[in-house]
């Protein structure tokens, strides 16, 4: 005879519900009952049979989205989350891809690296959040309008380039061109000038810098433009993305070898008529990475606004300042230099001159939604552009090795950067849009 509890269940008494039976040796208790066989043994849904009982079978548990099944339980499955764009899974959660690794000069701004913009402010201007604006205190009578700064109590456009003229101290020279000039001073050579000068004039810098091209040897020059390659010149690199050009030197006109390091008011040449030429002249201009003339400011001149006119001789102040001895740098790029383009660069890329043979990584920011960073570099040996693609990763990163073999890249080579989509050629890659002008880069 068994006992058990008896259960009240709507008030009868029920005997023997829910009671098992005590079952022998080779039977098993199962809902109330001895079984003979495991066989019978019916377990819940999510179980097994195991050695008699009824255990968690994990290949039928059933895991939640973003969840996968380890060791008999539902963790989160660092696979299948989908991280916004501008961040990164890493221990199963996403960060922004740059929130620890923004170098210096550089702000992280929705999860991308974009570079600070280092703002240098010239004389009689003053750094106002992110812009150079006039400064009042310098000279109080004086308020210079938007996009103007106050330089020796004249305004003059933030672009402009303040100098000297390019000749000795005291030399006075005739401007026969000057900027706009009909003949030969639009599109790119807008802002040059021209002035009309004997043969074997001494030739200063108008800025200090550092030699970055020149030729010497040539005897040619005429009225047309068959003459236009020929003729002798100094390009100096002031070493902040802007170069002085002279042009038209007498054989043998320059002064200065490559690489040095040069004062403004050094003499650096003599006057010619070399090349593309009507006459004895130095055709004189500052251009930007893109071979753009800038408008020019001359200190001689400041009376006339900075301007100096055709028709009319000027008398050069060009003095070579104590502080001269200065070693120079090369230009790099600026990192908006193809913001037009789509792409932010970090700092640190050649804008001026390469070493034949180095390799350089470029890497920035594209701001594009296109999937592609494309490197067009122009090979002056065999008069044609070869191109790399460079695959934009998470947060607009992208990264390209570049080398400037030589005898390819020999002289120069021009370099473009774009923003590129797809493209079912060799290439792999090309820009929505092609290109006018292009920064050079000179190997040496
Ligand atoms: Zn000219």
């Amino acid at each position: 005879m068994r006992f058990c509890i008896e259960i009240l269940l709507f008030g009868l008494v029920v005997p023997e519900f829910g009671c098992g039976p005590s079952c022998g040796s080779g039977t098993v208790d199962h809902n109330g009952s001895c079984v003979a066989s495991y066989d019978e043994i019916v377990c819940a849904a999510g179980t097994t049979l195991a050695n008699g009982s009824c255990v968690a079978s994990y290949d039928k548990v059933v895991c939640a989205a973003g969840t996968t099944l380890a060791n008999g339980s539902c963790v989160a499955s660092y696979d299948e989350i989908v991280c916004a764009p501008g961040t990164t899974l890493a221990n199963g959660n996403c960060t922004p891809d740059f929130a620890a690794v923004c170098g210096a000069g550089t702000l992280e701004s929705s999860g991308r690296c974009l570079p600070l913009y280092v703002l240098s402010c010239g004389p009689g201007t003053l750094q106002v959040e992110n812009r150079c604006e006039p400064d009042s205190s310098a000279n109080p009578n004086i308020t210079c309008g938007t996009g103007a700064v106050l330089r020796d109590g004249v305004c003059v456009g933030l672009s402009t380039q303040a100098i000297a003229m390019p000749f000795a101290s005291g030399a006075s020279v005739l401007v026969t061109q000057s900027a706009n000039g009909y003949d030969s001073h639009h599109g790119y050579e807008q802002y040059a000038v021209d002035f009309g000068v004997p043969l074997g004039t001494d030739i200063a810098a108008a800025r200090g810098g550092r030699v970055l091209a020149s030729r010497s040897d040539s005897t040619v020059g005429c009225a047309t433009d068959t003459c236009v390659g020929d003729a002798n010149y100094i390009v100096i690199d002031h070493g902040d993305g802007t170069f002085g050009q002279y042009w038209h030197l007498q054989q043998n006109g320059v002064k200065v070898a490559l690489g040095d390091s040069v004062c403004r008011g050094q003499l650096i040449g003599k006057s010619g008529n070399t090349g593309f030429s009507t006459g004895p002249h130095l055709h004189f201009a500052i251009v930007d990475v893109w071979q753009q003339t800038l408008p020019l400011f001359f200190d001689e001149a400041k009376d006339n606004g900075g301007a100096l006119y055709a028709g009319s001789s000027f008398t050069s102040a060009n003095v070579t300042p104590a502080s001269c001895g200065e070693a120079h740098a090369y230009s790099d790029c600026a990192t908006d230099t193809f913001l037009t383009r789509g792409v932010l660069m970090d700092a640190g890329v050649p804008c001026a001159v390469a070493t034949p043979g180095s390799t350089y990584i470029i890497t920035g920011t594209s701001l594009s939604s296109l999937p592609f960073v494309q490197l067009a570099r122009y090979r002056t040996s065999s008069s044609d552009w070869e191109f790399d693609c460079a695959s934009v990763g998470a947060g607009g990163h992208y990264s390209v090795t570049v080398s400037w073999p030589t005898p390819a890249y020999a002289s120069y080579g021009m370099m473009m950067l774009s923003a590129a989509e797809p493209e079912a050629s060799a290439a792999g890659c090309k820009p929505p849009e092609g290109w006018w002008l292009s920064p050079k880069v000179y190997l040496r």
